[in-house]
């Protein structure tokens, strides 16, 4: 499928997990563009910028474009013409929040469409927050996120943790 599709979300930072659903979706849409949004009430550990080098160092797929959306999903959607929206379901517990963003996109542009890809088991329960959480405290997540990822959060983690002292 030459359509574009988008994949967006908050990649705070990015985990194996959404690395597996980049990969699936890539496999159904050739043209594939990961949006990082940008929200500054939402606080996050890194900036927009740092959480777009992370899954652009991650990806390593130049066909991929990365980059931050400022604006509301719909709005970025008609801007660069994009009507496929892809997200992923983890357990049961996404599908009311997912669900509801659905909807409220097709009703602000009943052109755009959103398509769900069952998250893989081994990832069914990964989620950025549970990541940082488990290694703000000193716990392994080596296997949850991707190398480069894990050092970028261990030195991220460490300097709050200065800031703190
Ligand atoms: P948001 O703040 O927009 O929910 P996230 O980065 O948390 O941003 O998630 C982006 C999308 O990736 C969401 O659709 C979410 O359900 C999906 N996702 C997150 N973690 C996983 C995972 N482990 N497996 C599959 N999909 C995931």
């Amino acid at each position: 499928m030459k359509k574009l599709a988008v994949y967006p979300g908050s990649f705070d930072p990015i985990t194996n997990g959404h690395l597996d659903l980049i990969r699936r979706a890539h496999s159904v849409f050739d043209n594939l563009r990961i949006g990082v949004a940008v929200n500054p009430r939402k606080k996050t550990l890194f900036t927009p910028e740092e959480r777009v080098e992370l899954i652009r160092q991650t990806v390593g797929d130049a066909k991929i474009v990365v980059e931050t959306f400022p604006d509301l999903l719909v709005q970025y959607l008609t801007r660069i013409g994009a009507k496929v929206v892809v997200r992923g379901l983890r357990a049961i517990s996404d599908f009311d929040y997912e669900f509801q963003m659905a909807i409220t996109n097709r009703n602000l542009n009943p052109d755009i469409e959103t398509l769900f890809l069952m998250a893989s088991e081994p990832y069914i329960y990964l989620s950025s927050s549970m990541v940082k959480e488990i290694c703000y405290f000193g716990g392994d997540v080596s296997s949850m996120v991707p190398r480069y990822v894990l050092r970028a959060m261990k030195k991220k983690i460490s300097a709050i943790r200065a800031e703190h002292l």
